[in-house]
């Protein structure tokens, strides 16, 4: 059995904080597992709840005609997970607390995929993994490299549905990815087919 798969057994069986008792799924992750770029949401909604897969709703098509632009896709070059693997009642923020419980397993994740660029969609995920404080209307865009790896925080996909007019700013920070996978990433490549 390979590392990402007792990974993600392990996980599908975690009862480590209150969400277990109320999901449907545990959201994993998904996309190549050799992937140099990693994308973190902050964690399942109701589609992804009952699919077992990040981003799958009208967000989530939004996010892969994105990414398409660019030459990104889960399923050639990237991967998606969240900060927490199980869905908030109500589509809430994950709790501080329940971050805490979680976090352990995108950390293994991260550990086994050992990604040169890391982006965070929407403000929980930026605020965990670059910066308490992170402003993502003023920040999003800036890379910032803490321990060798590149992160950089992005709008939402669901906040750009709510605010079509933020969609171009988001597309722009797209753009400074692939730029900057062009200069850091060692296998990564584009596709646009
Ligand atoms: S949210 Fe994370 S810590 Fe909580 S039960 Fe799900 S997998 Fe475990």
């Amino acid at each position: 059995m390979s590392d990402w798969n007792a990974l993600r057994q392990d996980c599908a069986a975690c009862t480590a904080c209150p969400l277990a008792a109320t999901r449907k799924n545990v959201v994993f992750g998904v996309g190549q597992e050799s992937a140099e770029v990693l994308f973190v949401g902050e964690g399942p909604g109701a589609n992804e709840d009952a699919m077992g897969e990040p981003f799958v709703g009208a967000a989530g098509q939004l996010l892969d005609r994105m990414l398409a632009g660019v030459g990104l896709s889960r399923e050639k070059n990237l991967y998606i997970a969240n900060i927490v693997k199980c869905r908030p009642p109500g589509n809430r923020d994950p709790l501080p607390e329940e971050q805490d419980a979680c976090i352990g397993w995108l950390r293994q994740q991260t550990a086994l995929l050992r990604p040169k660029i890391i982006v965070c969609l929407g403000r929980v995920a930026a605020c965990r993994l670059i910066a308490p404080e992170f402003k993502v209307t003023r920040q999003h865009g800036q890379f910032v490299e803490k321990n060798g790896v590149w992160l950089m925080g992005t709008l939402h996909p669901a906040a750009i549905l709510r605010n079509p007019t933020q969609k171009a700013a988001a597309f722009a920070d797209l753009v400074a990815l692939r730029d900057k996978i062009e200069d850091v990433c060692e296998h990564t490549a584009l596709c646009f087919d």
